[in-house]
């Protein structure tokens, strides 16, 4: 299957992505490997788990009407709440049909001027971008996952990066 962006994570920058490339008029696949959108606050629920910037910061400010719909119930909301968020903009901005789920990505490679994404269930997706967690790559190179650290020196968790993967960011 063939598409303008191929999109990995169904997370904050994954869902904005998706929905960027659909108002822009781009053929577009997400590929998520967990069942559901959510990415970090979808993995991360041990209790306690919450934002530490105010709630109002830390949803989306692209959509007047998105932000008018939605009331959040504390200043610091907490990993549900915020996971209902993102159910909330994933109906709302009708994201889910665009998804692939409980699909990982394996493999990603360039190849004729196009990226071609394997997945653990044995898929195979072309697209003209990839864009992982909403971080754009247009041609070839290589990082390994020993390259990337998140934000908190964390490697390998599950809001991580692609294994043997072969790609620029
Ligand atoms: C407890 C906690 C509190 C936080 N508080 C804040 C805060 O207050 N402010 C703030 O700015 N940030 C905060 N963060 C950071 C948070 O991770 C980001 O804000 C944001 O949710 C990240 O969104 P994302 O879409 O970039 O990535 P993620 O939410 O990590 O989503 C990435 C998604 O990609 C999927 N994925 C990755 N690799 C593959 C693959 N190979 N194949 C298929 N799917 C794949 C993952 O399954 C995941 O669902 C917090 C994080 C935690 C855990």
């Amino acid at each position: 299957m063939s598409f303008d962006a191929i999109v990995i994570g169904a997370g904050f920058a994954g869902l904005y992505a998706v929905h960027r490339c659909v108002s822009e008029g781009l053929t577009v696949t997400g590929i998520e490997a967990a069942p559901s959108v959510g990415g970090t606050w979808y993995w991360n629920r041990y209790p306690g788990a919450r934002c530490d910037v105010e709630s109002v910061d830390y949803s989306y400010s692209f959509d007047e009407g998105l932000q008018n719909d939605w009331t959040w119930s504390e200043r610091f909301a907490a990993q549900p709440e915020i996971l209902a968020y993102l159910d909330h903009v994933a109906d709302r901005l009708d994201l889910r049909r665009h998804y692939r789920f409980s699909a990982e990505v394996v493999r990603a490679r360039f190849d004729a001027g196009e990226w071609v994404v394997d997945t653990s269930a044995g898929d195979s997706f072309r697209g003209g971008g990839l864009l992982h967690r909403g971080v754009a790559a247009r041609g070839p190179g290589s990082a390994r996952q020993e390259d990337r650290r998140d934000r908190y020196g964390v490697v390998g968790h599950r809001g991580g990066y692609l294994p043997r993967v072969t790609h620029t960011f």
